[in-house]
């Protein structure tokens, strides 16, 4: 308990003294490699532990209140930077389902396009089912106003946690990511498989595009490409890049992989 205190203490401190940054990981067409865009990923690098996963410090925001401000920053900061890339190239954002619960989100969102300047249809927000589970007629009529305005909406992690195909039928989502555990398993398990080749198919016949997380091999590359998988986006691609070696990737048509 005493160890959460000073972690929420540190990032309070961390949002005031600038020690988050994003770093953008591309996402890329499977079969050509053809740049897409980039995920904002938020990364905090604490002044004596050095960096802290957002997989640790995300959940703790959400619970001590933070996340409003954290996911104000992250949004505008990222919408601010994409708007100098090459019109092409997209901005896909992390959106916590507590952000979400937020009466106003889709007219933060809409403001923070407009102050920065970037077209609605070159940010894509990634969410969870989490956003959906406590399916209120509010939280669809956000996603339904922000899709309206042109923004496109991710359904991130698929296959984890309840995975209802209600979702997908209650809101028309544009994208879905198969989370990258599926990915991993596809050579070995069979299994895995054939529920990546499943997830494709239903992407497929609803019209949804689906992107693969994780791929760190060819030959996942290769399976992936076989299935008729859209996008991919892991190691095999790029990491996640700082902004010192961003600029290198920006402006690039394609990946080397
Ligand atoms: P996510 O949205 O599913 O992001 C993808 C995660 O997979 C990232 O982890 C990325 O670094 C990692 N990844 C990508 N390709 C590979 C690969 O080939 N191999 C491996 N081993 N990992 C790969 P990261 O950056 O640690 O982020 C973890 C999670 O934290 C994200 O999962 C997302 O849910 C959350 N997150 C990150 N930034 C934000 C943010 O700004 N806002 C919110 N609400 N959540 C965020
Ligand atoms: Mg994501
Ligand atoms: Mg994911």
């Amino acid at each position: 308990l005493q160890e959460r205190r000073h972690l929420e203490r540190d990032l309070r401190q961390a949002m005031a003294e600038r020690q988050l940054e994003l770093h953008y990981q591309p996402l890329a067409n499977c079969d050509n490699a053809r740049l897409l865009g980039f995920e904002a990923l938020l990364r905090w690098t604490h002044p004596e532990r050095g960096p802290i996963s957002p997989a640790v410090f995300i959940p703790l925001a959400e619970e001590c209140g933070l996340i409003m401000q954290l996911g104000s920053w992250v949004l505008r900061t990222a919408c601010q930077e994409a708007a100098t890339w090459p019109a092409d190239k997209i901005v896909a954002v992390n959106l916590s389902p507590i952000q979400f619960r937020h009466a106003d989100m889709a007219k933060e969102v809409l403001t923070i396009l407009d102050q920065t300047g970037l077209a609605a249809n070159r940010l894509e927000l990634e969410i969870t089912e989490g956003v959906l589970i406590d399916d209120t007629d509010r939280t669809l009529e956000t996603l339904n106003a922000l899709k309206a305005a042109g923004v496109r909406i991710s359904l991130d992690d698929f296959g984890t946690g309840y995975s209802s195909l209600s979702y997908l039928h209650r809101f028309p989502f544009d994208k879905i990511k198969i989370d990258r555990s599926f990915i991993w398993e596809m050579e070995k398990n069979p299994d895995s498989m054939s529920i990546v080749r499943a997830v494709i198919a239903l992407g497929r016949s609803l019209r949804i595009t689906v992107t693969a997380e994780g791929v760190e091999t060819a030959e996942q590359r290769d399976l992936l490409i076989k299935a008729g998988c859209d996008y991919a986006q892991g190691f095999l691609f790029a990491r996640p890049l700082s902004p010192e070696v961003f600029e290198a990737f920006v402006g690039a048509p394609a990946l080397a992989a």
